[in-house]
């Protein structure tokens, strides 16, 4: 078995909570930050972190405390009602690890929407 991975505090969204870098902010409370992908794949495309060092969700889900997880989870969903996106519907999305292609690894969670995004995932080549 992979050993499970060490948290990088040098990753692109340690340093966006560490105010290193700017990040166009959507949303912010006590345990979560969330804000516009640098790289949107929909009209919205918003990725929502909790502000504690966790790797993935294989990562969150085992280490985080239940008010953390609770924090993520209702912070999505708020953020996706207040950018009007209930109605005409929205995708939530979390990579973890090689298979997902995970790029960042801090555990956020990706919202899309304001455009039809298809079933589910593309098929295999
Ligand atoms: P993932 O493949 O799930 O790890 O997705 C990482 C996401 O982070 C990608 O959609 C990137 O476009 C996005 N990203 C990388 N750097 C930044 C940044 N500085 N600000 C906002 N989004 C970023």
């Amino acid at each position: 078995m992979e050993a499970p991975l060490a948290y990088d505090p040098n990753n692109v969204f340690a340093r966006i909570l560490r105010g290193e870098i700017p990040c166009d902010k959507v949303y912010e409370d006590e345990h979560v930050l969330a804000f516009r992908d640098i790289r949107p794949q929909a009209p919205a495309h918003i990725l929502v972190i909790p502000k504690g060092a966790y790797v993935s969700l294989a990562d969150f889900s085992a280490r985080g405390t239940d008010a953390e997880l609770a924090a993520v989870l209702r912070a999505a969903g708020q953020i996706a009602r207040d950018q009007g996106l209930d109605e005409s519907g929205y995708r939530i999305l979390a990579n973890h690890g090689r298979d997902a292609h995970q790029e960042v690894p801090h555990f956020h969670i990706h919202i899309f929407g304001g455009r039809n995004l298809g079933r589910m995932i593309p098929k295999p080549d």
